[in-house]
């Protein structure tokens, strides 16, 4: 798949070979870089052996290249986080996903398509309503 992820704010490239790549820091000042899979439902990410995240921890994820929170802010959880997909076609998906750590949710969503992921997804199901906000 050689689909782009871009950050919704400088449209900076955030995906390098095989994995997207974020600035990350918890609500307890702990600050990390996380590779995480571009495969959407793909759970798995890596980060240097001495991050202590917790399943449960709240992780805002910042862009690596301008420094803004990726936070979904259309959304009234503070809870999801978002960064826009280019799939080979040239069409633009928003994919919205948990911060919290061990909270396996995604949703790819467009003008014309919706598509959950993990087994948390239902968690924040209500915020994608008939009204599109995207
Ligand atoms: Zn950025």
């Amino acid at each position: 798949m050689n689909h782009n992820y871009i950050c919704p704010h400088c449209k900076g490239q955030l995906k390098i070979d095989k994995d997207i790549i974020f600035l990350t820091k918890t609500k307890n000042g702990e600050s990390a870089l996380v590779l995480i899979s571009p495969e959407i439902g793909n759970y798995t990410y890596k980060s240097h052996p001495s991050v202590k995240y917790e399943d449960g921890d709240h992780v805002n994820f910042i862009c690596p290249i301008c420094y803004e929170n990726l936070d979904a802010k259309e959304f009234e959880s503070q809870n999801l986080a978002k960064i826009f997909m280019i799939d080979e076609n040239g069409k633009q998906y928003s994919v919205v996903f948990s911060k919290i750590k061990g909270e396996k949710c995604t949703y790819k969503v467009s003008d014309d398509t919706f598509e959950a992921y993990g087994k948390n997804s239902g968690e924040y199901m209500n915020y994608f309503g008939e009204t599109s906000v995207f």
